[in-house]
């Protein structure tokens, strides 16, 4: 609890103890009247406070306003019929206690959240003269090494020099097998190092590295406002002040038409009172707070399974998805490509591997570090100079001061260098040096085992068409599709011909539906923001996907897809439902307060017993593990 929530609580106690107490004492009129005002101060003065500077700030109609004009109505009818004061200060204790357990609800659903992302290291351990010394890790510089030692959280992104260990990486990707890392692995900040000793070369700086990234994306995560929070904000400008005007036609026009029309006595006091009433019953904090709060807590929920979403817009975009576009190489496959086969190859084996090694020694395409991998020991770069990468075709490079080009057929047609086509089903990089064909490669990735899996529960959870966009051959790409269930695929495509693919299936899909782009952000970052919503490939993708992106999985598995789609629908059907029952709940009240059946008691307490139930629904959006 808070320090202002324990001043809150100590407030509350005190004028309920009062309000109690006060009944049994015999004082004399004004006395009397003012030992309840100053219990009315003192539970209400904070809110009699902000009403005011409502006024002064011209933002009149607000919920302490509401309060602020019912309980002093109240005072007054009471004064004037030197009466029962207890009602005021007991609409002002309730509502009080309402916002005192709305504050606390809050506050406890935002440290649960960062409790899950309690993934921010505190230090990271550097070895001088023999003694480890902890520093921050803002003062790491790239290329340091580290040590973890068991137990401790990895703070910078890095590669691993020495050492082998399990790691839990529970906090990032939700996955509590432990994952084994040896020598020369990559390893993300955030994960907990279990059994053994690491040194890692950091390759990051503290502020590039995943732990800060994700940080920063769950930190500004609640600050993008969805759809329906908009309606919200909209709803409370027209609403409260339509309430106050129904209010005060609702004090001064029944007495009116009794006095004139019906020559019955005005009853004045039953009429105020009433409106006063209605004021109280209009009260719309059950829907301002419980929305917000939903979604933050289905964003909080979606994190702790290693889905991060940078938006509540987001999760309420997903939730409409009807086509899933997909990108195919590191992202329904590994991206990690074997060499099958060399084919015509004019030169060595071992030699022309090399080769290709050396040209792609400077991208970041899933083949170029396969290829790199696949010729085994590190290439000099000095070898290499004027490096082109030109997408979806291949590389350009000189080697040994010698032209090389790796690349697919569009490579070759582009360099009008004649190539000899491959009857293997592969991913095929031809390669010619100094203008001469030299042969090909044969390479093939691997399908995610769970893939097949995650493109089922796609459709199972009624998703009308899943797609795949590839630059690969269309015999791998056909392959693929028929292997995992895909319902169209396009093949042999340039980064530009996926954006324009997506614009088509944009213009087609039914027009409510949305559509969801899934990619590791290699050539496919354009079509990652031009979709409705962009999914990246977390672990394996580029920095550019993650930015690009909307949604980010964490672990690279195709699964989370549909139950990302899952915890957006749970938490859109709970932000409906909070908003049908809040308003149904209210209208009713209203009109029962209108027709003089609920006092001012009752309504607080359907107030705050709706906001309660609205909040605690709210927070089940957090507990999305069996989804
Ligand atoms: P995908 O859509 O499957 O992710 P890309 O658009 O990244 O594929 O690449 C399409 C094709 O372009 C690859 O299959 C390959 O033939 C060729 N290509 C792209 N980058 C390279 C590279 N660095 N080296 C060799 N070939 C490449
Ligand atoms: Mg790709």
């Amino acid at each position: 609890m808070t320090k202002k929530q324990k001043k809150m609580l100590i407030r509350i106690i005190i004028a309920a103890v009062l309000m109690v107490v006060l009944n049994f004492i015999p004082a004399q009129r004004y006395v009397r009247f003012a030992l309840y005002l100053i219990t009315y101060l003192i539970i209400g003065y904070d809110i009699l406070r902000k009403a005011f500077k409502g006024i002064l700030n011209r933002q009149v109609f607000d919920e302490n306003f509401l309060m602020t004009i019912a309980t002093v109505g109240a005072m007054a009818i009471a004064i004037y019929e030197n009466g029962d004061y207890t009602e005021a200060i007991g609409v002002m204790l309730f509502y009080q206690v309402g916002e005192f357990f709305q504050s606390y609800a809050i506050g406890k659903s935002r440290r649960n959240i960062s409790a899950l992302m309690d993934i921010r290291p505190d230090y990271a351990n550097i070895e001088r003269d023999g003694a480890l010394e902890q520093v921050d890790p803002d003062e790491v510089a790239i290329g340091t090494t580290i040590i973890v030692q068991p137990g401790e959280k990895v703070p910078i992104d890095g590669i691993i020099i020495e050492g082998s260990s399990s790691l839990n990486t529970s906090a990032l990707t939700g996955e509590s097998l432990p994952r084994d890392v040896h020598c020369k692995d990559e390893v993300i900040s955030g994960c907990i190092n279990m059994t053994g000793v690491l040194k890692v070369r950091t390759t990051k700086e503290f502020g590039e590295s995943t732990v800060s990234k994700i940080l920063e994306l769950v930190e500004n995560s609640s600050s993008r406002k969805s759809q329906s929070e908009n309606f919200i904000s909209r709803f409370a400008r027209y609403y409260t002040p339509a309430v106050c005007y129904s209010a005060l036609a609702l004090a001064v026009l029944p007495p009116l038409v009794r006095m004139l029309f019906m020559e019955l006595p005005a009853d004045w006091g039953v009429w105020i009172y009433r409106a006063l009433t209605f004021l109280v019953i209009s009260c719309p904090c059950a829907l301002v707070i419980s929305i917000p709060l939903s979604f933050f807590a289905g964003i909080g929920g979606a994190s702790k399974e290693g889905i991060l979403i940078k938006g509540s817009n987001y999760l309420e975009t997903l939730s409409k998805t009807k086509y899933v576009v997909f990108d195919k190489t590191g992202t329904l496959t590994q991206g990690v490509f074997e060499v099958d086969a060399v084919h015509h190859n004019t030169l060595e084996e071992q030699k022309l591997l090399e080769y290709a090694a050396l040209a792609e020694s400077a991208s970041s395409h899933p083949i170029s570090k396969s290829l790199q991998r696949a010729c085994g020991s590190r290439p000099d770069r000095s070898r290499v100079s004027d490096i082109q990468e030109i997408s979806g075709n291949g590389i350009i490079a000189t080697v040994d001061g010698l032209p090389v080009a790796v690349g697919n057929d569009k490579l070759m047609k582009h360099l009008n260098i004649p190539y000899k086509n491959c009857h293997s089903v592969g991913t095929i990089i031809h390669m010619a040096i100094d203008g001469q064909y030299a042969g090909h490669i044969v390479i093939s990735d691997v399908i995610k085992p769970q893939a097949r899996e995650a493109i089922a529960a796609l459709k199972a959870s009624g998703i009308a068409k899943t797609i795949m966009l590839t630059g690969d051959a269309k015999k791998v790409a056909d392959h693929v599709a028929a292997a995992l269930g895909i319902d169209e695929v396009h093949s042999e495509l340039l980064p530009a011909d996926k954006v324009e693919q997506v614009e088509r299936l944009l213009a087609q899909k039914p027009a409510r539906g949305k559509l969801a782009f899934v990619g590791d952000g290699i050539n496919d970052a354009p079509v990652l923001s031009r979709a409705d919503i962009g999914i990246a490939m977390g672990a394996m993708g580029s920095d550019a996907a993650i930015e690009a992106a909307d949604i980010v999985l964490m672990d690279d598995d195709p699964m989370k897809i549909s139950k990302a789609i899952r915890i957006s629908r749970k938490c859109l059907g709970i932000v409906y439902q909070n908003i049908v029952f809040a308003l149904g709940i209210k209208i009713l009240c209203l009109l029962l307060g209108a027709l003089g059946f609920v006092n001012m008691w009752l309504a607080v307490f359907a107030d705050v017993g709706v906001m309660i139930i609205a909040v605690l629904n709210a927070i089940r959006a957090l507990f999305v593990r069996k989804l």
